[in-house]
């Protein structure tokens, strides 16, 4: 049998797939959807697969993502056919990139500013998979472009709390901190790398490697996360130029003003080149060890060296998978699948035929109806129904048919009524 790739999952229909039921991701693409429009976000959507160069640049190229996890295609036909030659192309692992290539490319500075921008859909890290991380998994990305303030970090963390509250998620930590500019930064990279240095052999291969290309990486990796020089290691607000400084303390007193807690965590330097300032996480502690259900943080330098005007930006990607599978553990009540408003129920192949007028007539009065195409008995039919949870059943023997009439029940009474055939659109609806 050939089954689902490692790490991907099937989105299916019915309550008993716990946090893979489509009715829930229905519902949380509609709130995040009705969430963004709200807060004055607008949808763009990217391709799925870029160019491997725009991630290699655009994410970094010391990133465990590019290191290790990207998906990458040749598009390559027939030796020497179509795609030779060509650059190859990345299946997107995460959607800053893209959009900031999609809002250079397209001139979206001509816009009125800041560009506020949303999208949603699957982002894909050739991950070893485990609880909560997958190959194939769901992003809320959220993203404004052209806005330095610090009120603006604050929206993009706000925005976030508000959609799990809305999905009845509580118990939110945010974890804050600031990792510096080009201005600040490089002299704190220099004195964590001289601190580091001495126990350098200690630490694991893939620090080693970042403590010359990325030391700021060595502070969020799980494998040390013990380590005496690490837990002593200077952290970045300490380090931060005045500018940097004033940012931090704004942020921090609009999340105040907002009633948001937050507690600044210098482990927090987030897996990606590009952030310069705010980062942040969003955990929920039912996670476990994948606690982080989002994050994000401010990227003033990556629109300029993707190629665009010097644009600040400042964003974050929610998990959607582990926000429905935390929501699915509090055993929060799912919306259901959508009921049917009727569901016509013919005696016999002949009744059937006169029926599937009344069918099409219902559904073209934009009621959700449905019938039986399988002859089955009423008895089987009402319980087919019932399962479906349709609000009424219309019982149409050959008698009634030829009288020009039904049975109509309401399937939550159980109350039985005669009804005209052209009144039942009607009948239905109230
Ligand atoms: P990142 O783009 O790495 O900052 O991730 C943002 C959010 O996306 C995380 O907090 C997770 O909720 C989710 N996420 C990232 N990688 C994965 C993955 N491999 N599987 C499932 N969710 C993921």
């Amino acid at each position: 049998m050939i089954t689902a790739p490692r790490g991907t999952h099937d989105i299916l229909p019915g309550a008993q797939f716990g946090w893979r039921d489509s009715a829930r991701w229905q519902h949380l693409e509609a709130e995040l959807r009705r969430i963004s429009h709200q807060y004055g976000y607008v949808e763009l959507r990217p391709p799925v697969f870029e160019a491997t160069e725009l991630f290699a640049r655009g994410v970094g190229e010391s990133t465990d993502i590019v290191q290790k996890e990207m998906f990458t295609i040749q598009p390559r036909g027939r030796a020497g056919g179509d795609g030779a030659g060509e650059p190859t192309l990345t299946l997107r692992p995460e959607f800053t990139a893209g959009l900031v290539r999609a809002y250079i490319e397209n001139g979206l500075h001509n816009l009125p500013q800041p560009t506020k921008i949303f999208t949603y859909g699957p982002a894909f890290r050739a991950e070893r998979p485990q609880k909560g991380r997958f190959r194939q998994f769901h992003q809320w990305d959220v993203e404004v472009f052209g806005a330095a303030d610090a009120a603006v970090d604050a929206e993009v963390i706000e925005i976030g709390i508000a959609l799990a509250k809305r999905m009845g998620l509580g118990d939110l930590e945010v974890d804050l901190n600031s990792i510096g500019c080009p201005v600040c930064r490089p002299a704190y990279r220099e004195k964590l790398r001289e601190h580091l240095r001495p126990h350098a052999h200690e630490l694991c291969e893939d620090c080693q490697a970042r403590l010359e290309r990325n030391p700021l990486r060595v502070l969020d990796c799980k494998v040390d996360a013990d380590h005496p020089a690490i837990r002593s290691a200077p952290v970045s607000v300490e380090h931060l130029c005045h500018d940097c400084r004033t940012h931090f303390d704004q942020l921090q007193r609009h999340l105040r003003a907002l009633g948001i807690p937050h507690r600044v965590n210098p482990r927090i330097v987030r897996g990606l080149d590009y952030y310069t300032r705010t980062v942040f996480e969003v955990l929920h502690p039912r996670l476990g060890a994948q606690s982080a259900l989002w994050g994000g943080g401010r990227y003033d330098g990556l629109i300029e060296l993707l190629g665009g005007r010097p644009t600040p930006g400042v964003g974050f990607a929610l998990g959607m998978e582990r926000l429905l599978m935390v929501l699915d553990e509090s055993a929060a009540p799912g919306p259901g699948a959508p009921r049917p408003d009727v569901f016509l129920a013919p005696l016999g192949a002949a009744a059937r035929e006169r029926a599937l007028p009344i069918l099409y007539a219902l559904r073209r009065a934009g009621l959700a109806a449905d019938i039986d195409y399988l002859d089955r008995s009423l008895k089987a039919q009402m319980k087919y129904a019932g399962k479906a949870g349709a609000r009424y059943v219309a019982i149409l023997g050959d008698a009634e048919l030829a009288r020009g009439v039904c049975t109509l029940r309401d399937m939550a009474t159980g109350d039985q009524r005669e009804v005209a055939l052209e009144s039942l659109v009607e009948a239905v609806r109230t």
